[in-house]
């Protein structure tokens, strides 16, 4: 339940905010929202001009308040990208729930969070001690880690050819296994699937896409939920990411 609400006008006093005890940022507040039992004081994020959106050389920078929709009918956003982001949530969610807001709170089933992971996408964030400089990690790295922090911006980069290949129950839920490739110019190839568990999961970061099929099958060998079985998961990934891999674009 949220007891105690801030609205900073400037990053230095979200930042000071942020340092008390059971205080959060609030993004759109999608999932703060949620009745729970704990009390959290939440920092609204709205008034930070952190929304913004723009291609910036090989990268695509996107303010951490910036909505998924906006992103959604950004001219920049890969076809690849758009399918993600529109089988995340639904309009009305997509309108308020913010870029940053979606990686935080996301989890193993999230198809934006893997495609932005295959693209090696780079989080600032800023450690809630302002004293401390902005650090910039890989997307992967933060999700492993994540660190205390507000998320300022995401860079992801769009000299890569990029598919998303999914599977699920209906076309508009969220995958029971998704597949998300990336291609350089040089070849490098990067691979991950969602549809299980905590996080999206790397199967391929290499040189070349050879053997992705394989990849695709070790990394689900033991992805087994209510949902779906393992064998399940595993024959469907490796389909799906051959698809992906044919349908580069
Ligand atoms: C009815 C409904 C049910 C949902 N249920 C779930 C669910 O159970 N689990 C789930 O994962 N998603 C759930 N979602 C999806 C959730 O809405 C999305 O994850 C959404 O995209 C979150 O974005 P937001 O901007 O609204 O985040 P918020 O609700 O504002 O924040 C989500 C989390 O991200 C943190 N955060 C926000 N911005 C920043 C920032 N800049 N830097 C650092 N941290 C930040 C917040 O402190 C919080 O921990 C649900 C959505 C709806 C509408």
């Amino acid at each position: 339940m949220i007891t105690t609400y801030h609205r900073p006008q400037t990053l230095d006093e979200a930042l000071a905010l942020l340092t008390q005890p059971e205080t959060v940022p609030l993004g759109g507040g999608t999932l703060l929202s949620h009745p729970t039992a704990d009390s959290v004081s939440v920092v609204d994020l709205q008034r930070l001009n952190l929304g913004s959106l723009r291609a910036v050389g090989n990268d695509l920078q996107i303010g951490a308040t910036c909505a998924l929709q906006a992103l959604y009918e950004s001219e920049h956003a890969s076809a690849a990208l758009k399918t993600t982001i529109k089988l995340e949530a639904p309009l009305n969610v997509r309108n308020a729930a913010t870029v940053a807001g979606t990686l935080v709170a996301s989890d193993g089933r999230s198809p934006f969070t893997t495609m932005l992971l295959a693209l090696d996408s780079k989080i600032e964030y800023q450690p809630f001690n302002k004293d401390q400089p902005p650090v910039t990690v890989s997307l992967s790295e933060y999700l492993l880690v994540r660190p205390r922090g507000l998320i300022t911006s995401i860079a992801v980069p769009r000299n890569a050819k990029s598919a998303f290949e999914y599977v699920s129950k209906t076309p508009a839920d969220k995958p029971l296994v998704g597949a998300a490739v990336a291609r350089w110019n040089s070849g490098r190839a990067r691979f991950f699937l969602c549809g299980y568990g905590k996080t999206p999961l790397l199967a391929l970061d290499g040189t070349e896409a050879h053997g992705i099929q394989e990849a695709a099958r070790n990394a689900y060998h033991e992805a087994a939920d209510e949902w779906a079985s393992a064998e399940y998961r595993m024959d469907v990934a490796a389909t799906l990411a051959k698809r992906a891999l044919e349908s580069l674009t």
